[in-house]
């Protein structure tokens, strides 16, 4: 479904993912781990179709063909969505309109009465209340509402691969364990998943039967493993790793 060989993404000249080759296929869990500053977030950007991540070398193709071209709404008609680590604020959109024309523009033949129904029964999954969708996108949104948000939509938009970056990052534990049941229910429902994290407590909440997972280093992925490798990397840390496998 997706597939990257040898990319090679620039900034300032300088080459922050170099080589870096990956794979995902059909309803398959993928969790990315490395220190920080290792590239994680640029790959995202990249595979999101970031206007400032449009240049690369290799290749990136996503169901058999080549995504280059494609810009980021683009992308997630296709089917590919991706939550930022620092969602941006967008002023002067109100949440629910925004949810409305995101699905219209999906599901377009879906009823006025069932995008409302879906929006109504998704809001309460996440643990918002209605007088929140009334609010600007982000606006006055804490980092964890912000992040539950995106979830939300992923939820509405059930897209076929889901890439995430650090959805863990400044939530507290109740966020936490909504965000990773909106997970669990997406990848039960055939969605694909990478997900970018720091080890702990997200990854103890996800059902990772089955996961691969992938190491980051110096901007491509060194190793993979099973859900085993994700408590290899709490106990020893990646360098440690990286020594013992002689892959760095
Ligand atoms: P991670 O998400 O793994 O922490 P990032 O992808 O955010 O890593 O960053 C990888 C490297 O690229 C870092 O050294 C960072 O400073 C650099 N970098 C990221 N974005 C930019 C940018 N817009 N311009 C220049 N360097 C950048
Ligand atoms: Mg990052």
């Amino acid at each position: 479904m997706l597939e990257i060989k040898n990319l090679e993404v620039k900034k300032d000249g300088l080459a922050i993912l170099k080589n870096l080759n990956f794979s995902a296929g059909n309803s398959e869990f993928h969790v990315v781990m490395g220190p920080n500053g290792s590239g994680k977030s640029t790959l995202a950007r990249t595979l999101a179709g970031h206007p400032e991540y449009t240049n690369y070398e290799g290749s990136i193709k996503f169901k058999n063909r080549e995504i280059s071209d494609l810009k980021a709404d683009e992308r997630l008609r296709e089917g590919l969505m991706m939550g930022f680590q620092h969602p941006p604020r967008i002023n002067g959109v109100n949440i629910k309109r925004f949810l409305t024309r995101v699905l219209e523009k999906i599901d377009g033949k879906e009823g006025a009465e069932k995008i409302e129904e879906k929006i109504k029964s998704a809001t309460e999954e996440l643990g918002f209340s209605e007088d929140l969708l009334t609010r600007n996108i982000n606006a006055g949104l804490s980092g964890g509402e912000r992040k539950r948000l995106e979830l939300l939509q992923a939820r509405l938009i059930e897209p076929e691969i889901l890439i995430l970056d650090e959805p863990d990052s400044g939530v507290d534990v109740d966020s936490l364990e909504l965000i990773s049941d909106q997970i669990n229910w997406l990848h039960e429902r055939g969605t694909t998943v990478v997900l970018i994290t720091h080890y702990g407590s997200l990854l103890e909440e996800i059902d990772l039967e089955g996961a691969r997972v992938h190491l980051f280093s110096d901007g491509k992925i060194i190793t993979s493993g099973e859900q085993d490798l994700v408590r290899e990397v709490e106990d020893k840390g990646f360098n440690r790793i990286y020594e013992e496998c002689g892959c760095d």
